[in-house]
C-alpha cells in the first residue's frame, strides 16, 4: 500500500511516499519511494525539493526536482506534489497519479489525553485537535492545515490517520506527568507533562527489539533524541515511564535554541529587568537560548565543535552544559527505572556527534557501563550500531530514527485494521 507522510508545519511541508503492508513490516522491508520539502509556503518564492527513487538497474539512481515558485498555502503545496507524480520525468515505481495513494498519515504534535493511539481522522477528530490548538499553539493549526489540504487535493475517499508525539507517552503514571502546582489547574486546564517525540522514541524501542529478539515486555531503555530539540525517554516494560519534555517542548534538555529546564521565577526577573512581555519572554526561552543563547554562535553542534577547536570558551561552556544535563537525566532515569538494559542515541548529534557521545557515557563505569571508544568513533553514519563493549552490562547503541517509517506503518494498520506495532 502507498502511503502518503505529511509533516506540516506553519510555512512547510515536508513528505514521503513510502510502500509498506503486513509483509513488509514483518520483514523490515518497507520501502520509501519518494520524499520531499516545500519551504516558505505561502510566500512569493516557496521553494520545492522532490526526490523518487528510481527503480532502476542501477542503484544510486535518484530523480530530483527543485524550484521556486510562488505558493499561497498548503493546499497549493500539497497539488504541486501531485502535479510532479504526474510528470513524465519523474518515476516512482507503482506512483504516477493521485489514486496511486492508498492513504495519508498526518504527523500530528499534540494528542493531550484525548489520542492514547494513532487514529483515523473523521470530523469529530479534527474538531478535537481545533480544541487542542491553545496545548499546541504553534504546531497543531499547521497539522489542521496539512489534513484539510490533503480532503481538498484527495476528497474524502482517501484515508488519512493521524498519529501522535505525545501518544506513545501516554503510559507516563501520573507521579510521573503531574506537576507540583494546584491540583485543579490539572482538572480545569489540563497542565500536566505531555512529552514529544513519542514516534521516534517508540521507532527506537522497536528497533532496540527487533536487534535484541526481546517482547515489548522485556524492553527496558533510555532513549535519547538529541536533534535541535532533544528529549529522553525512560522506557519500562516497552512503555514510557518518564521522558523530559513536559507541558510544551520547551522543558528538559539543553536544545538548539530551548534553554530547558529553568526555574521559573527567572521569567519574571527578566520581564522585569527588561521591560519585556511574558510573551517575549518565552520567545526567548525557545527561539534565542539554549545552545545558541550559551555559545552565542549557533544552534548546530558542528558550529559548536568548531567554535572548541578555535578555543571558544563559550563554546565549550555550552558542550559541558548538555552533556552535563543528558548525563544527569541518565543517572536519574536509571534509578526511577530501577535499572536500565540500554541507552540508544538517535537523532542529528545522537547518530553524528562522536565527541556528545563519548562525554556522555564516560566515567559511568560504576554501572556497569563500559564505553567503546573506537566503534563509537567508526561508527557509520545511518547504521545501527553498538558502541559499548561486548561485556558492558548496559549495552549503548547508535539507532539512526525513522519516524516517518512509524507514520506510514500506523496508517497502514489503522486503514487495513491489522493491530499497531508498538
Ligand atoms: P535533527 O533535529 O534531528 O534534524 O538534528 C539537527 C541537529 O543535528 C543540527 O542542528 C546539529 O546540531 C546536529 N547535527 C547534524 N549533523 C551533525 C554532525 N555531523 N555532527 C554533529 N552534530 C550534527
Amino acid at each position: 500500500m502507498n502511503i502518503l507522510v505529511l509533516n506540516c508545519g506553519s510555512s512547510s511541508l515536508k513528505f514521503q511516499i513510502i510502500d509498506t503492508d503486513s509483509d513488509k513490516i514483518r520483514n523490515n522491508d518497507d520501502r520509501e519511494l519518494a520524499k520531499g520539502l516545500i519551504e516558505k509556503v505561502g510566500s512569493q518564492d516557496a521553494m520545492l525539493s522532490f526526490k523518487s527513487t528510481v527503480k532502476s538497474d542501477d542503484p544510486t539512481s535518484t530523480n530530483i526536482y527543485k524550484i521556486t515558485k510562488p505558493l499561497a498555502d498548503h493546499t497549493e503545496a500539497l497539488n504541486c506534489v501531485i502535479d510532479w507524480l504526474n510528470l513524465p520525468s519523474t518515476t516512482i515505481e507503482g506512483v504516477s497519479k493521485l489514486s496511486d495513494i492508498h492513504a495519508i498519515g498526518h504527523r500530528t504534535v499534540h494528542g493531550a489525553e484525548h489520542f492514547k493511539n494513532s487514529v483515523l481522522i473523521n470530523e469529530d477528530v479534527i474538531k478535537e485537535l481545533e480544541h487542542n490548538v491553545e496545548l499546541a499553539p504553534l504546531h497543531n493549526p499547521a497539522n489542521i492545515l496539512g489534513i484539510k489540504a490533503a480532503t481538498a487535493v484527495f476528497g474524502t475517499n482517501t484515508p488519512q490517520v493521524g498519529i501522535f508525539d505525545t501518544a506513545f507517552h501516554s503510559t507516563m503514571p501520573q507521579y510521573a506527568y503531574m506537576y507540583g502546582i494546584p491540583y485543579e489547574y490539572y482538572t480545569n486546564y489540563k497542565i500536566r507533562k505531555y512529552g514529544f517525540h513519542g514516534t521516534s522514541h517508540r521507532y527506537i524501542a522497536m528497533r532496540y527489539r527487533a536487534m535484541q529478539g526481546k517482547t515489548v515486555e522485556e524492553t527496558n531503555i533510555i532513549s535519547l533524541h538529541l536533534g535541535n530539540g532533544g528529549s529522553i525517554t525512560a522506557i519500562k516494560n516497552g512503555k514510557s515511564l518518564d521522558t523530559t519534555m513536559g507541558f510544551t517542548p520547551l522543558e528538559g534538555l539543553l536544545m538548539g535554541t530551548r534553554s530547558g529546564d529553568i526555574d521559573p521565577t527567572i521569567l519574571e526577573f527578566i520581564m522585569k529587568k527588561e521591560h519585556k512581555s511574558i510573551e517575549e519572554v518565552v520567545n526567548i526561552l525557545n527561539k534565542r537560548s539554549g545552545i545558541l543563547g550559551i555559545s552565542g554562535i549557533s544552534n548546530d553542534m558542528r558550529d559548536i565543535e568548531d567554535g572548541i577547536a578555535e578555543g571558544n570558551t563559550r563554546a565549550i561552556l555550552a558542550q559541558d552544559i548538555y552533556c552535563y544535563r543528558i548525563k544527569k537525566y541518565i543517572g536519574s532515569y536509571i534509578a526511577a527505572m530501577n535499572g536500565t538494559d540500554a541507552i540508544c542515541f538517535t537523532a542529528g548529534v545522537g547518530e553524528n556527534d562522536i565527541t556528545v557521545r563519548q562525554r556522555v557515557c564516560e566515567d559511568l563505569e560504576f554501572l556497569g557501563l563500559e564505553f567503546d571508544a573506537e566503534a563509537n568513533r567508526n561508527c557509520i553514519r545511518g547504521e545501527e550500531t553498538l558502541i559499548s563493549k561486548p561485556s558492558s552490562r548496559i549495552k549503548v547503541y547508535v539507532i539512526p530514527t525513522n519516524e516517518e517509517l512509524m507514520l506510514a506503518r500506523d496508517t497502514y494498520c489503522i486503514v487495513s485494521n491489522n493491530p499497531i506495532t508498538e
